[in-house]
């Protein structure tokens, strides 16, 4: 063996152990490409004829574990892992489309997803049609040329919630696909592709990771999409790092019970608002009296309705900088999704670019507050609460 200091620094650590047991946790596998035994061994894995990997931007042993959770958890054939929510959008969307289509997206649209529709896709002479999905008669809105209808589960921030299987049949109808970003609801709140939805994204960011430490995307749908989608993706390459994908797993063991947590607590604190003289409305699904609460009856499993709700405050116009301000234990946080209960003002940061005349035609207020409810005990968050509101 060659003995050379550089070489043997370059060769060694790389022990793979053959042992009559198996690690009972996935390794995490860091490796951004595979050696291979020889040329045939090469020639198999490109064609799919044996098993094996070839580099990580294409997939890697982590991802592929997280695309069966994932797969599985929402009812489709195959899955996709990405580095944010936003690659998973944009490469599903490049995927499909090509100059002349078009598009029929929700009027009411995470920011940066509704940036890119306008102002990306323009670029490449894509059209795209915002409407309000409330609307009875949608089918006015499709041209031949329809490729793709774009929605989400719950809206941000008046959480509404979309009627799928209506959008499901009139894409269908008109020969376009429906994709459905399902982030706010997680397959354990709603499972989109079960009322006929054919694509559903996540930013994994969000509920699916749920502690705050990983930025990525996710996309399931049949197996002949996301060989499509896969293509795309690794060309424009927004990858998610292995370690991301060996967290997401271990977060994905406690996703059924955060959401529940989640709701639960999110149902309880809609509740206390709802009854609170310093409250003009709260907006929750899970409410009886919300507008949203029987299609999301109908929508959504085991009555459960999510960790997210908007409240309008009473008082002054800047009252909602009052109620910031005061918090102490709850943070203030422009995201949303984790353990711990956040607050943010939708005017001042997901609908920050919108003027004032935007955001009254987008129905949303200064004195709104948009709360991602945590794990807390739900009498500490009521306190505190009830201790702001009582400043207003
Ligand atoms: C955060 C978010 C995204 C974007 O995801 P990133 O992981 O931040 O790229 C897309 N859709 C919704 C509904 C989101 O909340």
């Amino acid at each position: 063996m060659n003995r050379n200091m550089n070489t043997l620094l370059t060769r060694l650590g790389n022990h793979n152990p053959r042992s009559l047991s198996v690690p009972e946790t996935i390794p995490l596998t860091l490796s951004s490409v595979f050696a291979f035994e020889d040329v045939d061994s090469l020639n198999q894995v490109y064609e799919g004829e044996a098993e094996g990997f070839i580099y990580s931007r294409m997939t890697n042993p982590v991802h592929e574990a997280l695309k069966e959770v994932m797969r599985t958890i929402d009812g489709g054939e195959d899955a996709l892992v990405f580095s944010s929510g936003m690659a998973a959008i944009t490469s599903t969307l490049i995927t499909h489309l090509e100059a002349g289509d078009h598009v029929l997206a929700s009027h009411a649209l995470y920011g940066e997803t509704y940036e890119f529709l306008k102002y990306q896709l323009s670029k490449f002479h894509i059209d795209v049609t915002f409407v309000d999905f409330g609307d009875e008669n949608i089918d006015r809105y499709f041209n031949p040329k329809t490729r793709l209808v774009y929605t989400e589960t719950i809206s941000n921030p008046l959480m509404n919630v979309n009627d799928l299987r209506k959008l499901a049949e009139a894409a269908h109808i008109h020969g376009a696909k429906m994709v459905v970003d399902n982030t706010f609801a997680t397959p354990v709140v709603c499972q989109p592709l079960a009322h006929g939805a054919d694509i559903v994204i996540y930013s994994a960011t969000k509920y699916l990771c749920g502690h705050g430490d990983v930025t990525g995307g996710i996309v399931v749908s049949d197996q002949e999409t996301i060989r499509a989608i896969d293509k795309v993706g690794t060309l424009y390459g927004g990858c998610m790092s292995p370690f991301d994908a060996w967290i997401l797993i271990r977060s994905l063991k406690t996703l059924e019970l955060r959401m529940k947590e989640h709701s639960r607590n999110a149902l309880k604190l809609a509740t206390f608002f709802n009854n609170h003289p310093k409250i003009n409305k709260v907006f929750y699904p899970g409410l009886n009296s919300s507008p949203c609460y029987d299609r999301a009856s109908s929508l959504f499993n085991n009555q459960l309705f999510g960790g997210m709700l908007t409240i309008d405050l009473k008082g002054a116009e800047d009252s909602y900088r009052t109620f910031i301000d005061h918090l102490v234990g709850i943070k203030f946080v422009p995201s949303l999704a984790g353990v711990k209960t956040s607050v943010c003002s939708p005017a001042i940061t997901s609908h920050r670019n919108l003027n004032d005349q935007e955001l009254e035609e987008a129905g949303i207020a200064k004195s709104f507050i948009r709360i991602s409810t945590g794990l807390e005990h739900i009498d500490d968050l009521i306190a505190e609460f009830d201790s702001v509101l009582n400043l207003i």
